[in-house]
């Protein structure tokens, strides 16, 4: 058996796929799988926390909310970690249990999935729909025809809104209706930029093109994660698997009484459930997303057949070839996997519990260094807090590191509301006859809810020299 899976369809000879539907044990995993992350998709964007949308990326004010927790920009280390450790888990994944997340959890299977069962609803069967395809259009396909195209616009349409859903919130897009006279109708649209109109058509198209027409060729010229497979799995990978030495030679079980023939009856149930359009029984192929259909198709034929199941099943490449030895559960690769992840995880824990829900920023004022005025010597800075809670809190500011040196400012108390970022300028005045050059000193901001959230940034004072320059 081939370890590497290779691309067995010619793009040239590449067909529209009618698949059977199919029901069984790992199908209902799917089910359960699939629709279980597409309601949670569409309803997350409702869900409260501290009477805020409790997962919003608001990109426009660069404010991301995920439940507590606030982001800014400047925490983007915390996404990009959550990226790389997110993939890490996911080679993981694909080394101990082969393209699992393609088959059971990935949004292109599942949006796939759901517009083939309107598919299936409108146009039947997969022989009614096969026919109907070769059929000359009339009143009836037609009917069949709008049907399917009008739920997939709906469901593209409801697709782009909950995406976007989850950048503009969904406040300022379903609180915000309002009349609009478009073409001549009348509808109820949200207040939204166009821009957000834009992403909104985006989303829409790509999702209807996508699930409705380009389906299974997303996932063999376009995703590049079915290449990566090729280096992740190895011998010991759960894949699915035809096992040849029980099946062949296939062929009609009439035969088999002048014909020693395997278990196999050459039914081709496998290859017409089969959404990517293979035949397993060819090997490991990169286009195999791994879903099982053709398992639960097989074992339905085994059933009737009364051969035992598991002619097609979940198995590895040393399971198949008594040669191998023993699929080993525990090898290297997992292991290097496993500590990656492991730390990874406590690094990003010990961050984020480390964090500090407050973000100060000191510049000095560049146009001079200081200025002179009624005997004091002073100097400009330009302050920027942020309040990474979800609450309104007020920020007491003093300097600290030189009696000398005091804060004159208006600013000594900043209220700021929840999440909100102010950039005001400070300045730090002294006496000219106590006034040094370059004294360091420490600005010092501490939040009155929460005393402990402080925050100190360093910087100098710059006074004139003695008998210096008085700029
Ligand atoms: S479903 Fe099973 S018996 Fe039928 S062709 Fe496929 S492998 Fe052979
Ligand atoms: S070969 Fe089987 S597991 Fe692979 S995509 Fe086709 S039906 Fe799914």
């Amino acid at each position: 058996m081939n370890q590497i899976p290779t691309q067995t369809l010619d793009p040239d000879q590449h067909q529209r796929i009618f698949t059977r539907l199919i029901t069984g044990f790992y199908q209902n995993i799917r089910l359960l799988s699939m629709y279980g992350l597409l309601i949670l998709f569409f309803i997350l964007p409702f869900f409260r926390y501290d009477g805020r949308q409790a997962l919003w990326f608001d990109i426009p004010t660069q404010h991301f909310y995920i439940f507590g927790l606030t982001f800014f920009p400047q925490d983007l280390f915390y996404l990009a970690w959550l990226l790389i450790l997110a993939a890490i888990v996911l080679f993981a994944v694909t080394v101990f249990t082969g393209r699992v997340f393609c088959g059971y959890a990935c949004p292109q299977t599942i949006w796939t999935h759901l517009y083939m069962s309107v598919e299936r609803l409108f146009q039947g069967p997969r022989h009614q729909r096969i026919r109907l395809s070769k059929q000359p259009m009339n009143a009836s396909k037609l009917f069949k025809l709008s049907a399917t195209h009008l739920v997939w616009i709906v469901i593209s349409v409801a697709t782009a809104l909950s995406f976007i859903s989850y950048v503009v919130g969904t406040d300022a897009l379903y609180s915000s209706l309002s009349p609009v006279n478009w073409l001549g109708m009348g509808m109820w649209l949200p207040e939204i930029s166009v821009i957000t109109w834009v992403f909104f058509a985006i989303f829409s198209i790509a999702t209807y093109l996508n699930a409705g027409f380009m389906r299974e060729q997303m996932c063999f010229y376009i995703c590049p994660y079915g290449r990566f497979q090729s280096v992740m799995l190895d011998k010991d990978s759960l894949i699915v698997s035809y096992d040849p030495a029980r099946g062949e030679p296939r062929g009609k079980k009439k035969l088999a009484a002048e014909v020693a023939t395997g278990d196999c009856i050459d039914c081709s149930m496998c290859v017409q459930v089969c959404p990517t359009g293979i035949d397993i029984r060819d090997g490991l192929q990169m286009e195999c997303i791994q879903c099982a259909a053709c398992v639960d198709a097989c074992n339905d034929i085994m059933d009737k057949v009364g051969s035992p199941r598991g002619l097609i099943r979940y198995t590895t490449e040393r399971n198949l070839s008594p040669s191998e030895g023993a699929t080993r559960i525990f090898r290297p690769k997992l292991g290097v996997y496993l500590i990656a992840i492991s730390l990874m995880s406590c690094i990003f824990i010990y961050a984020l519990l480390g964090r500090v829900p407050l973000e100060v920023d000191v510049m000095r004022d560049r146009t001079t260094n200081y200025r002179i005025t009624q005997g004091l010597v002073e100097n400009d800075y330009l302050l920027s807090i942020s309040n990474k809670t979800q609450i309104a809190d007020v920020y007491d500011i003093r300097v600290e590191g030189n009696p000398a040196l005091t804060l004159n400012s208006r600013w000594g108390k900043m209220p700021m509301d929840a999440g909100e970022n102010f950039t005001f300028p400070v300045s730090v005045a002294t006496l000219q006859d106590q006034a040094q050059s370059n004294t360091p000193f420490e600005f010092v901001i501490t939040s009155s809810n929460n005393p402990d959230t402080q925050v100190k940034r360093a910087t100098v004072f710059i006074a004139p020299e003695i008998n210096g320059d008085q700029s």
